[in-house]
Order: structure tokens, then C-alpha cells, then sequence
């Protein structure tokens, strides 16, 4: 049998198939280093920025460091099982000079090579920096109430309510939407925002959540980029009746436990029953359970028992309900209807 053996053309020793792997690696430029790559980011909140994007980042400077110095090496695919080892340190503030040593197995054969590439380092401000700092908004979300003030809770509940949003905004990349701004004014609630999106989105769980309704009114502020520019003022009007609320409805009084879009749970202060009822049905004011007198419950007899005025300190006889546990001594709540003079019991 005829063995052939293979010779490499260009140095003679011993090859399988054409040039033997130290001559093919000798022809290889295997590593490739940019000398110096740029990293723009933000002095303020750390963003990058890629092109002309910014976007959010959580490496820490090693990291970074590492990434940026690795985005100007390009090592030749044939090379296999290779490590990279970093040194680096800083010959000026916005310098960083990293020493990139690689080593790995091309063709067969063990090689290494080294290289300094330059970091530089760019501040500039982010979109969403800039927005910040230079009070850029979209618009107001103003949270008012129908025929009266907005009350500590819910004006709690509206901030929390934003806040969560802008929060989920934010964690799903949209980082131009947020918050500029937000007070508690003696007439609600006052929410700047620096997106439409945002703003209607808060607007709109706003009165999901606390019922009402919003509205929008845009002011053409301006152009940009041959596009009109538009601030909006989104009106958050709360329902007239809020959780607490005790009304009188069908000759029946009603405590209010929640009023979502327009639809109010109530709880029948005389069975103790729930009925869900739309706000526009006609009904009667007669207070809030913040404004509720307590007393404690004198004697009982019956279905009947009393208690000490506390204005006048004369003797009230109440009938008892269902829901309501009576016992002597035990503390009660309630609300006058001044229209009638009746006693309404709260529990
Ligand atoms: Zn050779
Ligand atoms: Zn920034």
C-alpha cells in the first residue's frame, strides 16, 4: 500500500492537508484591538448610551470596565477554549488603560497575545436626566372631588397609585415616563408627569380604583420636529360619595365601603346586608363614620337597649340589629340625622 504522506508547502514538515497548523496561525491576525474605545454615561444616575440611545445599567465599574475594553477586541472564530485576563488602571480622571492578555488554542497550537486598549470616558446627561433637571413635564394630573375635598386617604391612595406605576414604567424600560413632581394641595392632589402615557395610565387606575371619572385638556405648547407639542392636564374628578359615607337611600341608611368606577358597595345599617348600588341613584348625605360620637351602652332589655347621650347626657333607648353585638359597657358607635333627629347606629 501506497501511504502519502502530506507536506506543507510552505515550511516542509509534516502537515495532514495543506499548510501545517504553525504556518496557518503564523498567517492568522487571530486578535484584533480597537487602541481606544468611547463609553459615554451619565454623571448623574449611571445610564449609558449606545448610538443615540440611553438605556439603564446595573454593572458595577469592574464590570463595565470589562465590557467596554472587551467591545474593542475581536478574536478569530477558529479560536477555541480561550481566557481572558484584565489589568487596568487609570492614567487620568475620564482615562482608563486596560491591558487585554488572551490565550487559547488555534489550530492545534497553544498561542497568546496582549494588547492596551484605551478607555475613554464621556459625561453627558441622559434624556431622562435632562427632563429631570430642567423640569420638562407632559402634564398634571390635578385628583379633585365632586362637591368637596378629597380626604387624607384617598389622596394617600392616589400618590401610592402613582408611585406604583412609574415604578412598573420604569422597570419596563420606558424610562422616559415618570414623576417629575407631586404635592398635596388643600384642594387634592397635584401629580406631574413627564408622559402622556403615564399620565393617562395613573389618570385612569386612579379612578378605577377611587371611582369618578378624568377628562383631558391638552394646550398646544409648541412643535418639534414639525409635530405638535402638547401639555396635558388630566382632571381626576372623585365621586361625590366616598368609602365612609353614610347616606340615606330608599327611607334606609347606608354606610359606604367602596365606590370602584362608579359602583358603590354599601352595607344596610339595618340588616347588616351588602347591596351594590351606581352613585347616580338619588341618595342623601348625612355625614362621614370620621365624624361618628361613640358612646357605651347602658343597660340592656330586649330587643332595646340605651346609652348616655353624650351631648346632652340624657338617656337614648335604641333598638338593637342584627349584625350589631350589644352588650353593657360595650363601646358604640354613631351619626345624628339632623334632618329628623334620629340616631344612626355604626357598630
Ligand atoms: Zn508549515
Ligand atoms: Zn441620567
Amino acid at each position: 500500500m501506497d501511504i502519502k504522506q502530506n507536506i506543507c508547502p510552505k515550511c516542509g514538515r509534516p502537515t495532514e492537508e495543506g499548510f501545517c497548523g504553525n504556518c496557518r496561525v503564523e498567517e492568522t491576525e487571530w486578535m484584533i484591538c480597537q487602541p481606544r474605545v468611547q463609553c459615554t454615561h451619565c454623571p448623574t444616575c449611571g445610564s449609558l448610551k449606545t448610538g443615540s440611545m440611553w438605556s439603564d445599567t446595573n454593572l458595577q465599574r469592574e464590570d463595565l470596565i470589562e465590557e467596554q475594553a472587551m467591545s474593542g477586541v475581536k478574536i478569530h472564530e477558529d479560536v477555541e477554549d480561550y481566557i481572558v485576563s484584565l489589568s487596568h488602571y487609570d492614567p487620568s480622571p475620564n482615562r482608563t488603560m486596560v491591558r487585554v492578555d488572551i490565550a487559547g488554542t488555534l489550530y492545534g497550537i497553544h498561542v497568546e497575545q496582549s494588547c492596551n486598549i484605551l478607555i475613554v470616558w464621556i459625561k453627558e446627561q441622559c434624556d431622562r436626566c435632562s427632563r429631570l433637571s430642567g423640569s420638562y413635564y407632559a402634564g398634571i394630573i390635578q385628583v379633585r372631588a365632586e362637591g368637596r375635598k378629597p380626604d387624607e386617604w384617598e389622596k394617600e391612595r392616589a400618590l401610592e397609585i402613582a408611585a406604583n406605576l412609574e415604578e412598573s414604567f420604569q422597570m419596563n424600560g420606558d424610562r422616559l415616563s415618570f414623576i417629575t413632581k407631586s404635592e398635596e394641595n388643600k384642594d387634592g392632589v397635584d401629580i406631574v408627569i413627564s408622559s402622556h402615557s403615564i399620565g393617562e395610565s395613573i389618570s385612569k387606575e386612579i379612578k378605577d380604583r377611587l371611582g369618578g371619572k378624568y377628562t383631558r385638556h391638552p394646550k398646544l405648547i409648541g412643535e418639534k420636529k414639525g409635530k405638535p407639542v402638547y401639555r396635558i392636564t388630566y382632571l381626576v374628578r372623585l365621586p361625590r360619595f366616598r368609602r365612609g359615607d353614610i347616606l340615606e337611600m330608599n327611607r334606609g341608611y347606608f354606610e359606604v365601603r367602596s365606590n370602584e368606577s362608579g359602583n358603590m358597595r354599601l352595607f344596610d345599617l339595618r340588616n347588616g346586608e351588602i347591596k351594590y348600588v351606581n352613585e347616580n341613584e338619588p341618595a342623601r348625605h348625612i355625614g362621614n363614620i370620621l365624624d361618628s360620637e361613640t358612646s357605651f351602652v347602658a343597660y340592656t332589655e330586649n330587643d332595646t337597649f340605651g346609652m348616655l347621650d353624650p351631648k346632652t347626657y340624657e338617656n337614648i333607648e335604641c333598638l338593637t340589629k342584627p349584625w350589631l353585638n350589644i352588650s353593657e359597657g360595650s363601646e358604640i358607635r354613631f351619626i345624628r340625622d339632623r334632618d329628623n333627629d334620629t340616631i344612626i347606629l355604626l357598630g
